[in-house]
Formats: C-alpha cells, structure tokens, sequence
C-alpha cells in the first residue's frame, strides 16, 4: 500500500500532524501500539491534572479513568477523518520509506516519528525494590501510600508531591540539586518548594539516593527525568527533519519535552512537507507546572540573564519587574495570596520572559508568551486595558 504520509505514534504530536496534514488534503496512514492520545492523555497531563482537580485520592482514581475515555474517544473521533487510516500496531521500519506492522507494509515520499519518551530509570542499587514506582505505577495505585518518597524535584515529582500531600500522605522529596525545577528561576522556586515545606512536604536537597533499601517508604516514586523512547532521532533540524522525508516531532527527539510543543512541531513538520511556510516561534516555550499553587515560565530565568549580562553575551543587562500575588484585588477575594511574579524586560524595552508561582500563574504567563510572539514592549504593555478584577492585573503592578 501506498499513502502519502506516514505517522509513527498517536500521542499529541502524531494525532495533531495526522489531523492537520489530513484537513489538508494528504492521505495519512497513522500507527499506534497501544491506546490513541499517547503518553499526554493516557498516562501524563491529563490524568495527573484529573488528581490535581480531585478532592480526594479516591475520587482522584474514580474521575481519572472517565476524563481518560472522554478524551480518547475524541481523538478517535478525529483520527476517523476519511483522509486518515490508523493501524493499530508496533511500527517498524523496512527502509526509509516503508514502515510494517506484521505482515502488512506501507510505502509513503515522508515519515514521521512520534514515538515518544518513557521513563529514565537511574542505576541506583535496590531498584528491584517492589515499592519502586514511576509516575504511571504512581497513578495506577489502588491504595494512598501512607510515607511516599518522591526521588527527584523535577516537573513530575513536584506535581506528585503536592497533590499527594493534600491527599494525606507523608510526601518526602530527594534531590540531588541545590534547588527544585531547574528550568524555574531559582527565587521562585525556592519560595515555591518553601510553601510545600509550610505544608507538610520533606525536602531532602543535595542529597544523592546510593541505596533504595535505605529508603523508610511504603511507595518510592522514581522522577528523575524521561527519555526518547526510540534513540537516533535527536539530531533535527528547524523543520524538525532528520533526513529526507523523514521527521521526528515530540519527545522522542528530546527537544521541548511538552505535549503543546509536540503539537507544534507535528505543525511544523507537515507544513514543510506541503511546502508551506509558518512563523511558529519554537524559541518561546511556555511551561507550567501544576503544583499547588501552580508555577509557570517563558524564557531564561534571571540567574541565565545575570550571566549573560556579566559575561558579556548581553552588555546592555536587563530589568527585573517583581509583583506579589498579595497585593492583587483578584487574589485577595480568592483567597490565593502566595505568589509572586518576575518579568524580565531588556534594554530596549522589549519583554525577554516570566517566571512565576501563585494561583493561575500558568494563564498569566500564557499572556507574557503571547506578547513575547509580537515582541511587545514593557510600554506597549503598560498602554493595553487589563480587566478589573483580574489576577492578569499582576502583569500591570509588576511594570507600574
Ligand atoms: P507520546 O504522547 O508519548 O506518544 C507517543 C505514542 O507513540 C504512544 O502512544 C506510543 O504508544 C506510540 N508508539 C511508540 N512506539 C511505537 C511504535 N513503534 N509503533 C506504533 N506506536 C508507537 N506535558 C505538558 O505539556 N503538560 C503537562 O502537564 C504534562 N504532564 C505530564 C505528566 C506526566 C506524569 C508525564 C509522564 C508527562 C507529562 N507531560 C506533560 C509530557 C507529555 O505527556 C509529553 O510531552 C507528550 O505526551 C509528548 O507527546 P508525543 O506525541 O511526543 O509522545
């Protein structure tokens, strides 16, 4: 069989290029070996923010598996464009332009790899230990641990340990850095891991796990990190191509590991394909972090800024504009008062990134990622009406 686009993987990036290419008049035969919606929906943001939005670890598992169906049955519904065939099946390459599952091979001019990323497993001793979890063996738990230790403060162990705090476990986290969410500028994280702490959360940092077996826990949950789940694929160019015809979008080429930047890339890589050009800004990347409060960034973190100012990469420096969620009408009535704001602005006026925690920082600083795509100024901002009472009226307080 012959078709005209390959797609390897069903998780956002796959399920989003096989959506746009086939709206765009492509035929599209899309492979996938276990359920549609990937990583993304089936066992990452969707059923880790189901727990963040559960009052409790037993309604957590009981709305989990319903959220996870609804959503799935949408992406089966548009996989089922006529432009789409969807095999369901481990995919294997037969040369660079056929792909089989079994018996059955197809031939296609482009691929795309959208395989994803599995768990990094680091080569600590007692591994073996039953209590060892990752994220995915954390959300298929029947039972609430009572002590659970998180090992590492990245993304999915913080995420992990605030909600399991408010569920009523005993939330102990090792970490081998001086400070938790690396990618997070250092002061909000900081304030950020503090306010767990107020909250019952142990923080163990700078400290190196040598032994499972040492680890007083009922559950030990591993989130030191991801990894492509298919190697080889990490050397990409800008249109996400690692060779002719052949592209790799999402986690699997290790580059913005973020299901919205899977989605993009898959818009990027198709586009290329049909020729078309587009003006996606991949160098703004907004993330967030869904602790609670949530936390939330677009580009470099003061400590890169300082840097760069002091050796010169960036002379003319940069201004730090700070905000405090407790000075905010909005935040106030909430009830949400921890939180604060840094907005970075560079000589020239023009805003270089955010970083923040607090309630709904994450839509904040979706606005900052917003004016950063149209390089707004710091003026520009000052000059735009901002509804009252909002919490987006931090972004004003912050420049005022
Ligand atoms: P995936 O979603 O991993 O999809 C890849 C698909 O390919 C899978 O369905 C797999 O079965 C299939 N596949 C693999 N090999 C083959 C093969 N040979 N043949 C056929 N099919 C194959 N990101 C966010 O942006 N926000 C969040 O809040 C967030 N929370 C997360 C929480 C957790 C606990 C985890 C683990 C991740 C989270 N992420 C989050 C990351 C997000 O899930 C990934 O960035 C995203 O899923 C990547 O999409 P993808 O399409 O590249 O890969």
């Amino acid at each position: 069989m012959n078709t005209d686009l390959i797609i390897i993987g069903a998780g956002p990036g796959g399920y989003r290029a096989a959506e746009y290419a086939a709206k765009q008049g492509l035929k599209v035969v899309i492979f996938e070996c276990s359920e549609v919606g990937g990583t993304c929906l089936n066992v990452g943001c969707i059923p880790t923010k189901t727990y963040v939005h559960s009052a409790s670890f037993a309604e957590a598992r009981e709305r989990m598996a319903s959220v996870v169906l609804q959503l799935r049955s949408g992406v089966e519904a548009i996989l089922s464009h006529p432009n789409i065939t969807l095999v369901r099946g481990r995919a294997s390459f037969i040369d660079a332009n056929t792909v089989s599952v079994g018996n059955d091979s197809v031939a296609a001019k482009n691929i795309i790899i959208a395989t994803g990323s599995e768990t990094k497993w680091l080569p600590i001793k007692g591994m073996d230990d039953p209590r060892v979890v990752d994220s995915t063996g954390l959300l298929n738990l029947d039972t609430l641990p009572k002590r659970l230790t998180i090992i590492g403060a990245g993304v999915i162990g913080m995420e992990f340990a605030s909600v399991f705090n408010r569920f009523g476990s005993e939330v102990t986290v090792i970490e081998y850095l001086k400070e938790c969410l690396s990618a997070l500028d250092s002061d909000i994280a900081k304030r950020l891991r503090k306010l767990m702490e107020k909250r019952g959360i142990t923080f163990k940092m700078k400290t190196a796990v040598e032994n499972v077996a040492d680890i007083d826990a009922d559950c030990i949950l591993m989130a030191t990190g991801r990894k492509p789940r298919t190697p080889g694929y990490t050397n990409v160019d800008v249109n996400f191509r690692v060779s002719d015809g052949v592209y790799a979008i999402g986690d699997v080429n290790g580059k913005q590991m973020l299901a919205h930047a899977a989605e993009m890339q898959a818009v990027r890589a198709v586009n290329h394909i049909l020729g078309k050009k587009d003006n996606i800004r991949f160098d703004i990347m907004p993330a967030a972090i869904f602790t609670e409060p949530e936390a939330a960034c677009v580009g470099p973190t003061e400590d890169a800024l300082k840097s760069a100012t002091s050796t010169g990469a960036s002379p003319s420096g940069y201004t730090c504009h700070k905000a405090f969620w407790r000075a905010n009408g909005k935040a106030l009535a909430m009830n949400e008062t921890e939180g604060m704001l840094k907005l970075f602005s560079a000589a020239d006026g023009r805003i270089l990134g955010c970083h923040a925690f607090g309630a709904h920082s994450a839509d904040i600083v979706q606005e900052v990622s917003a004016l950063m795509c149209r390089d707004t100024t710091v003026d520009q901002l000052r000059d735009m009406v901002h509804i009252h009472p909002t919490l987006s009226e931090i972004l004003l307080s912050a420049i005022q």
